[in-house]
């Protein structure tokens, strides 16, 4: 008894002494080796870190994907170094407000790394995947070198369900649009977006949006519309959007924030005044931005909606009756009216299939050229012969210079492209998918002084990432993902221009995502380190409508 309790004694001390002197040995390696090296270090940039803090200067190392330390990290090992001094660090940009439906044909997405663009976000203004889980699942075959998230769309789930028909969905069809909602949120989806000028969006009426919407809130997603109207009735479209979030309590983000109407130019403190007004009330709305005024959408939006329902061949039959052809024509002239435009030389051809000769000119001079006539008729009989031909993706020159600054200088604004992904020299198509944030901080930040080159990072960065909650994105924080740009900011600046959009812009020097470089000194690689990244509700979560309302007010 007292031997075998003697024995176990002495067996527990060597083993703890064992352990002891092994726990030593241990500490006594660790103290001696090299700190564990890191896969790529940023030394002595001036870091803008997105939260709108002034910049700091510091290091960054990066291990694994994700900023492992930032600080002075002395003499820390790495397996490359990159020397960034005299240039600013930045988070990568998240461009919320792009269509890139067709990224997987140019997986390099050159146009948005060449700007500094890390994270995209797609299926905006109503048109989207319907099969989320097989556009982000993707991914996997066919690597891409940005990230991806997709919202899903009003209008694609309603021409799926609909058709392209100018009515009401019928109870059961309604339901059947929720469910497409539902699982396109479960698949991870962002949230819903609408195009409510587009076919067939412009037929839904606001409570057939806010009941999918409602859907989208459920599961944590954001409301993003293209409003019903940009122009004339740019303010009930406002409200309209604020109470599509309001009753169907999810956030509401008001994409490409314009006035397109000329008789409206300097209305924006009223446009925003609105927004400000339901922030006020504890309703989470933001809006998106790109900096040019100019937009770019499709020839038809111009024209009547009653015209282009049932779609394309329908619209065709209509106008190859006199009468129905003459009413379209004094409609559209009409609506010419009230945007303020005296003719159709606002209105450029960024891209038509029959004859490329029109890309890059006006309405105003094809009908010249073509016609040899002035008047607005003789142009809109010339938009409807191109409409009839398979119709043109145009540019459309209709904002005013302060409006658009000072719809930059609101906190709420983020800045986003509205681009897909270009192919170089094909069309004319508008420069912002090819300098839209080296423009920002150029001309707005560098050349007008508009806003702080701090507040400009913010509005690219970590305002992005929190208003569609990409939770490890957009700052310069230890243990984020390493999406990160570095870039001169005396000399960074756009070179696309109306006339020549195919160029990229200057003084980026390296985009990395995920902790690899996708442009190293100045050039493209060969890294396609993109991640999808999914909505809360692919985590199966679903939240009550009392929640989504409460998130609405708490955020
Ligand atoms: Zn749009």
């Amino acid at each position: 008894m007292k031997t075998s309790l003697f024995l176990r004694s002495a067996a527990v001390l060597l083993t703890a002494l064992a352990l002891g002197v092994f726990l030593f040995a241990r500490l006594a390696v660790d103290a001696q080796a090299p700190a564990p090296p890191f896969d790529l270090l940023i030394t002595n940039a001036r870091i803008v870190d997105g939260s709108g803090n002034p910049w700091f200067r510091a290091d960054v190392a990066i291990k694994d994907g994700r900023i492992a330390r930032v600080g002075r990290l002395g003499p820390a090992t790495a397996k490359r170094t990159i020397d960034a001094r005299g240039q600013v660090l930045a988070p990568g940009f998240i461009d919320v407000h792009t269509h890139v439906e067709s990224i997987y044909s140019q997986p390099a997405a050159e146009n948005f790394v060449r700007m500094g663009v890390t994270t995209l976000v797609t299926g905006n203004c109503g048109s989207s995947t319907t099969d989320v889980a097989e556009f982000l699942g993707r991914m996997k075959e066919k690597p891409l070198a940005v990230n991806l998230a997709t919202l899903i769309a009003h209008g694609s789930v309603r021409r799926k369900i609909v058709g392209l028909d100018d009515r009401a969905p019928t109870p059961e069809e309604l339901k059947q649009m929720e469910s497409l909602v539902e699982r396109g949120m479960q698949e991870g989806a962002v949230g819903l977006s609408t195009g409510l000028i587009y076919v067939p969006g412009t037929y839904a009426k606001t409570d057939e949006v806010v009941a999918l919407a409602r859907v989208a809130g459920q599961y944590g997603g954001l409301y993003a519309t293209h409003m019903r109207n940009e122009g004339d009735k740019v303010a009930d479209a406002i409200r309209e959007s604020i109470q599509i979030g309001e009753q169907a309590g999810l956030p509401v983000e008001i994409s490409h924030f314009k006035i397109s109407n000329k008789k409206l130019w300097g209305q924006s403190p009223m446009t925003l005044g609105l927004v400000r007004e339901a922030r006020a009330r504890g309703l989470v709305v933001t809006v998106d931005q790109y900096a040019y005024t100019a937009s770019s959408t499709s020839l038809d939006s111009r024209l009547p909606s009653w015209l282009r329902a049932g779609g394309f061949e329908e619209a065709k039959k209509r106008l190859a009756d006199k009468a129905t052809r003459e009413r379209a024509i004094k409609d559209t002239k009409e609506a010419l009216k009230r945007s303020g435009f005296k003719d159709y030389s606002f209105a450029v051809v960024a891209s038509y299939g029959p004859d490329k000769s029109f890309n890059g000119k006006s309405i105003a001079e094809i009908t010249k050229e073509v016609k040899d006539k002035k008047d607005v008729t003789s142009q809109i009989e010339q938009m409807l012969e191109m409409y009839e031909a398979g119709g043109a993706s145009m540019i459309y020159h209709g904002m005013g210079e302060d409006d658009v600054k000072r719809i930059m200088q609101e906190p709420f604004t983020m800045i986003a492209s509205d681009s897909g992904v270009r192919q170089v020299d094909e069309s004319v198509p508008h420069p912002r998918g090819y300098g839209n944030n080296a423009r920002v901080l150029g001309r707005y930040v560098r050349e007008l002084k508009l806003i702080s080159l701090e507040d400009a990072i913010r509005k690219m960065t970590s305002l992005p990432a929190q208003t569609f909650g990409f939770r490890d994105r957009g700052l310069i924080r230890e243990g984020f993902a390493a999406d990160l740009v570095i870039f001169d900011e005396n000399t960074i600046i756009d070179q696309a221009t109306y006339d020549k959009p195919h160029q990229y812009p200057l003084g980026i020097s390296y985009v990395i995502v995920n902790g690899a470089p996708v442009i190293e000194q100045n050039q493209l690689t060969t890294a396609r380190p993109g991640v999808a990244l999914f909505g809360p509700g692919s985590e199966g979560k679903k939240i009550s409508h009392a929640t989504a309302q409460r998130r609405n007010e708490n955020l």
